[in-house]
Parts: C-alpha cells; sequence; structure tokens
C-alpha cells in the first residue's frame, strides 16, 4: 500500500483518510454554528448517520439543535476557562476506536462493577458541559458505536493519561 512521507514521518492513506474525516467533521460544526444550527438539518441523513448510525433522519431532529447548543457551549468552555484541555486534542490522523487503548490504560484492580458498565458515573461525559447524547434517565449513551462516537473521544476513553486525571476516572488507569 502507498504511503505519503511528511519529513521523518511516513503517513498511510488510511490515517490520511481518517484526517481527511475529522478536518470535515469540524468544518461541519464550524458552518453549524455559524448558521444557528440549521447547516445541520440541511445534511440530515448524514447528521443522523454520523451521530446515530442510521439514515433514518425524522427519528432523530430533536437533537439537531441540542447538539447547536451542546457544541457552542463546549467550545466556549474549553476556550475560555478550560484552554489546558486543548492539548488534550486527539491528532487528526488517530485511528477511529470502539475501546481504550489497552497498551496504555487498563481496568482498575478495585472495579467492581461489569466491564461494559460505568455504574452511575458520567464524568467524562460532562467534564466540560453535559453532553447532548446523554441519557442520564436510561444511563446510557444515545449515539453509542456512531462514527462520532468513535472517531472523537467517547470510544476511546481514556485517549490520555491528562483526559484520565482530569476526569478522575475510577474505571480506568494508565499501566505505567
Ligand atoms: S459517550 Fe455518549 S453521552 Fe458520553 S460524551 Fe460521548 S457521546 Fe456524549
Ligand atoms: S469517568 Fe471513567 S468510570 Fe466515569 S463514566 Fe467515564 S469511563 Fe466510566
Amino acid at each position: 500500500m502507498g504511503a505519503i512521507i511528511f519529513s521523518d514521518k511516513i503517513i498511510k492513506p488510511r490515517a490520511l483518510w481518517w484526517a481527511f474525516f475529522r478536518i470535515m467533521s469540524y468544518s461541519i460544526v464550524v458552518i453549524n454554528l455559524l448558521s444557528f444550527g440549521l447547516f445541520l438539518y440541511v445534511i440530515a441523513p448524514y447528521t443522523s448517520y454520523f451521530f446515530f448510525n442510521d439514515l433514518r433522519f425524522w427519528k432523530y431532529m430533536k437533537f439537531y439543535h441540542k447538539y447547536y447548543f451542546y457544541s457552542f457551549t463546549y467550545l466556549y468552555r474549553i476556550l475560555s476557562r478550560k484552554k489546558e484541555l486543548v492539548k488534550t486534542l486527539l491528532p487528526l490522523t488517530s485511528p477511529p476506536m470502539d475501546h481504550p487503548d489497552p497498551a496504555l490504560f487498563r481496568i482498575t484492580k478495585e472495579w467492581h462493577l461489569p466491564l461494559d458498565s460505568c455504574g452511575d458515573c458520567h464524568r467524562c461525559c460532562t467534564f466540560v458541559t453535559k453532553c447532548c447524547f446523554l441519557d442520564e434517565a436510561g444511563n446510557k449513551c444515545l449515539c453509542y458505536g456512531s462514527l462520532f462516537w468513535k472517531f472523537f473521544n467517547c470510544g476511546r476513553f481514556p485517549s490520555s493519561r491528562a483526559i484520565l486525571d482530569y476526569c478522575k476516572c475510577k474505571k480506568y488507569e494508565a499501566n505505567i
């Protein structure tokens, strides 16, 4: 398989695709903010597929404006009060993931709940602002397994030692 070489780094085509996908996703967030939340409606089938793995957009439209307010608040808080979190931004070429990197993190010995549960902890879904896809009553993520979930911080949580420490997560610990 071919690869592109930037100085001493080799970037594989798959990683370039991941980077392109992330840049496109960030661009959609910016356009959506500038259009006061209307852009997600313009690309409704894609929006539903991106967040919910489902092209039936009419089922999910109630979340589109919730996401607009969520993304606005999230960016505002990061840039105004939590600038240290900017350093934890994922590299654009990171692969999509549905679990933390086992080379870096493991479940703590004290963890007594099932591995697919976090009990009533929601810290990694609320540490900047409460995620609009968090269903607290049902104790679940409404976009679990979606492209949004896999390509950004959710599926791979914790994505870094800094974010693990910041969330004071009791489930995972760093391997070293
Ligand atoms: S895991 Fe789900 S509910 Fe939690 S922050 Fe991610 S998308 Fe939101
Ligand atoms: S901070 Fe840790 S224990 Fe809490 S919800 Fe996130 S992964 Fe689960």
